[in-house]
């Protein structure tokens, strides 16, 4: 097949400024990118072409070559020094993972700090960050606790160190770059640089990876992390675990384990941060005569409770300093107790007896005046006009 002219793949004009092309390379590399087209079998090939096309086009001598010359101006490679293979297309036709690399970092930026720095220093990587969802019970919140738990992460090997070698040995410098990380290859009328095929860039190799992990320099593994959760912690609380999370790459620093409390819902307590509500039910004959009454506490005690005379259902009283400590220190909130009163079933013929008695003279002091009947006789007067 033909190969397509470059500025047909970038879609832009012969004469365009370098900052319409660059700006076409980027919207078709992104329309092209692998990341974005999975399955599709010819997004590759076209996002070679459209990387191919750019890198041409985006040096003002190859530009000039190839806008004298066309194709003809990259062909017919004249040997390559180092690492360059034979034959091949000479501009961005390299192997597939270098392009790639190349056009993320653009796109992109220095995606994950793996091809930062440059200059052919060995790439070490920090370890990802792991997220562990812990639910905790309300009284775990309220008092703290010390949890152990398991962490699937990778961490470094103990057989090479983390060096990837076997026995401990350092890596080499790699002997195709010298390691630069980068390897320079004369194709047509110009000199290429290019990511060293030996050694991906990272200018070191390992000559005799470590059998345990591979060259890596980390392993799988289940790791036991004893957490302490601290009192006061609410659901969407996040602790962090500096260090604690995936092991770093050849030497990086490892990554943070973040925990993300879930805080599980309470059978008699609902909490808002540092406060408690408890709806408590109290007898009928409490409520109206008075007395007290005895509440639970969320550190598993109870506190005796006043209820005044004539308490109606709703009622909401505060216990001072009985809610959830502050996770940042400070004063512990309040626990709000709101009243139930409970309508005695069951009655034996001796309360029915003493109930209707009760009713009856119920009539004498508990007039229309009061609030709720006054509103009622107002309306029916209204209504009758
Ligand atoms: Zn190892
Ligand atoms: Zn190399």
């Amino acid at each position: 097949m033909a190969k397509r002219d470059y500025y047909d793949v970038l879609g832009v004009a012969r004469g365009a400024s370098d900052a319409d092309i660059k700006k076409a390379y980027r919207q078709k590399a992104k329309e092209h990118h692998p990341d974005r087209n999975a399955g599709k079998s010819d997004s590759e090939a076209k996002f070679k072409e459209v990387n191919e096309a750019y890198d041409a086009l985006k040096d003002p001598e190859k530009k000039a070559a190839y806008d004298r010359f066309g194709h003809a101006a990259f062909e017919g490679g004249t040997g390559a020094s180092a690492g360059a293979r034979g034959g091949q297309r000479a501009y961005g036709g390299g192997d597939f993972a270098s392009a790639f690399s190349d056009v993320f970092d653009d796109l992109f930026g220095d995606f994950a700090g793996q091809r930062g720095g440059g200059g052919g220093q060995p790439r070490a990587t920090r370890g990802s960050d792991l997220r562990y969802n812990m639910r905790v019970t309300l009284e775990e919140a309220f008092a703290g606790a010390q949890k152990t738990i398991n962490v699937p992460t990778s961490v470094q090997c103990e057989v090479c160190s983390g060096t990837g070698a076997e026995g401990g040995a350092e890596p080499t410098t790699c002997p195709t770059c010298s390691g630069m990380g980068k390897v320079r290859a004369q194709q047509g009328f110009f000199t290429v640089e290019r990511t060293c095929p030996t050694c991906g860039g990272m200018g070191q190799i390992i000559k005799t990876p470590c059998r345990n992990c591979g060259g890596a320099g980390r392993v799988e593994k289940e790791r036991a992390l004893n957490v302490n959760i601290p009192a006061g912690v609410e659901t969407g609380t996040r602790i962090r675990l500096g260090g604690e999370g995936e092991a770093g790459l050849r030497g990086g620093p490892s990554g943070d384990l973040y925990i993300f409390i879930d805080v599980k819902e309470h059978g008699l307590f609902q909490r808002d941060s540092e406060n408690l509500f408890c709806r408590v039910p109290v007898a009928m004959s409490t409520a109206a005569m008075g007395g007290e009454i005895e509440v639970p506490t969320i550190d598993g005690g109870r506190s005796r409770v006043k209820i005044p005379e004539g308490s109606q259902s709703g009622r909401q009283m505060r216990l001072r300093g009985k809610g959830m400590p502050a996770l940042r220190g400070g004063q512990r909130g309040d626990m709000f107790i709101e009243l139930a009163v409970e309508t005695p079933v069951n009655l034996t013929a001796r309360q029915k007896e003493l109930l209707r008695e009760f009713a009856e003279l119920s009539e004498n002091n508990n007039p229309e005046g009061s609030s709720f009947f006054g509103k009622v006789k107002r309306f029916w007067d209204e209504m009758k006009g």
